[in-house]
């Protein structure tokens, strides 16, 4: 598996791992909004052609696909992801996603009956998956990384800082490269912000060599004990992690789309 694939991949994993049952149905109907979901995700940042790295382009042969203005190169949505070429519908095929990242455990003979395939079917989409989420497991997040939590559902009034009451915790984890450009993604749903929490995930997913950088929370001053490169920095209100203020906003809106569909 490309690092490409692998790279784009894994932000659907962290999509779908921040999703309750009922967002997730909300928010795919049918077929046409997985692959709008898939397109826009992939271009996100731009459409460049990947034969010849030209930026412009016209609609594509399959829906929402697209194809090169110079060399009419043609790319669907599910090229390069772990969701080209299956032999089945591919909105069962997120939902098998989405059942995974609940439920890592789960058999591909549970896969099958849930999404109504043959079990040899749901085997080869499995090892897809399994492979999948191994490939992002074995590649910790490394050069300086950003780490800080966000809330889903917005303060509930009357509490201040972290004290956020029954309100989703999320950690999160963002690559930052040269010229605050944003590299990967990881998020992972919390309890609470202690050490015990926090450091456990922090260890798994980011590199030893790793440029940590917090905020002066006091559950981040022992971090140096475990990456000898990592900084505290004043957060003042978010100024100071704008490229992780960016992706929790990206986030927050991309949940809130769904609350309003
Ligand atoms: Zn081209």
């Amino acid at each position: 598996m490309s690092k490409y694939v692998s790279k784009l991949n894994l932000k659907y994993l962290v999509m779908f791992s921040t999703l309750s049952t009922f967002e997730f149905q909300r928010q795919f109907t049918d077929v046409n909004s997985c692959l709008s979901y898939l397109a826009e995700t992939k271009w996100k940042e731009g459409y460049q052609c990947r034969k010849c790295g030209c930026k412009q382009h016209t609609k594509g042969y399959h829906p929402y696909g697209r194809r090169c203005k110079n060399c009419r190169y043609d790319e669907s949505a599910t090229a390069h992801t772990v969701f080209h070429n299956l032999k089945f519908n591919l909105l069962k095929a997120f939902y098998g996603v989405f059942r995974y990242c609940k439920k890592k455990g789960i058999s591909s003979y549970e896969l099958a009956k849930e999404i109504g395939v043959s079990q040899p079917t749901a085997w080869l989409f499995h090892c897809k998956i399994q492979q999948l989420m191994q490939s992002s497991g074995k590649h910790p997040l490394t050069g300086e990384v950003h780490i800080d939590e966000y809330v889903t559902g917005g303060p509930e009034p009357g509490k201040q800082g972290r004290s956020y009451g029954k309100k989703k915790k999320t950690l999160i984890l963002v690559e930052v490269r040269p010229g605050h450009k944003t590299g990967r993604v990881y998020c992972q749903k919390i309890t609470n912000y202690k050490k015990e929490t926090l450091y456990p995930i922090i260890e798994s997913k980011v590199s030893k060599n790793a440029k940590v950088v917090t905020d002066e929370f006091p559950s981040y001053d022992k971090l140096k004990e475990k990456f000898p490169k990592a900084i505290q920095r004043k957060s003042d209100a978010g100024k100071s992690f704008p490229v992780v203020h960016q992706q929790i906003m990206n986030m927050k809106g991309w949940l809130r789309g769904i609350h309003h569909q």
